[in-house]
């Protein structure tokens, strides 16, 4: 059984390796990823994994991101203090907590009305005010608080749902696995005079955007 001095040691640890030597830079984010208690937005069994380098079962067939694919996503939206963020699929709630530092608002939907529910609680317990939560399908947005300066999706589809390209506002960025239901490209998205100008960063495996603009099941 580890203790919180244990913890903060496994946290840091995770910081240096993981993140940095793999080129994130951004300070901030990297302070953030450093003090957020990762292991609370696991179960009891599975936090002496929490700080290792792979996505971890979160119930309901859904998974925690590996940290390093966190991070990644999260500087790859720029986001600024007083900047407003959409997340689709709150999972563990781990993602949110991360945007809930580096940007003013969050706005996070989940499908899966129990894990929406326990993230919920989670925010509640460790003070986090600025994030609202919502159960449905996320592939459709949040169209009442937008336009949004970010959009991250943390669910695997097949193209960029329309209705995120209309919420995202005036050169807001949004971060999007696009690809199979088995392995995607992370996309990093764009909006320059209403268009929206994609490049593809890397390779990674989400599980599937199940929606009306993702996946039929
Ligand atoms: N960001 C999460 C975290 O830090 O724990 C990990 C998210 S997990 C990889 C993907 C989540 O997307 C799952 O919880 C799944 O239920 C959810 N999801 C899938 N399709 C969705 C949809 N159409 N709308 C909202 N959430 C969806």
């Amino acid at each position: 059984m580890f203790n919180k001095e244990d913890y903060k040691i496994l946290r840091e640890n995770m910081v240096e390796v993981q993140l940095k030597t793999r080129g994130i830079k951004d300070e901030k984010l990297l302070e953030v990823m450093g003090q957020i208690p990762r292991h609370l937005f696991v179960s009891e069994q599975q936090r002496s994994c929490a700080y290792e380098d792979f996505p971890l079962p979160i119930g309901e067939g859904q998974t925690i991101s590996q940290p390093y694919m966190v991070a990644l996503m999260t500087e790859l939206l720029r986001l600024k203090e007083h900047e407003k963020v959409l997340e689709i699929g709150t999972g563990s709630g781990y993602q949110t907590a991360v945007l809930s530092k580096t940007a003013k608002e969050v706005y996070t939907v989940e499908k899966i009305e129990s894990l929406a529910l326990k993230a919920e609680e989670m925010f509640k317990e460790l003070g986090y005010q600025n994030i609202k939560v919502k159960v449905g399908d996320g592939s459709e947005g949040w169209s009442e608080y937008a336009p949004y300066n970010g959009i991250i999706v943390t669910a695997g589809s097949p193209k960029i749902p329309e209705p995120l390209i209309k919420q995202l506002s005036e050169n807001g960025r949004i971060v999007i696995p696009i690809g199979g239901p088995f392995s995607q490209d992370l996309i990093l998205g764009e909006k320059i005079k209403g268009e929206l100008i994609t490049k593809t960063i890397c390779g990674c495996t989400f599980v599937p955007l199940i929606g009306k603009h993702g996946w039929d099941k």
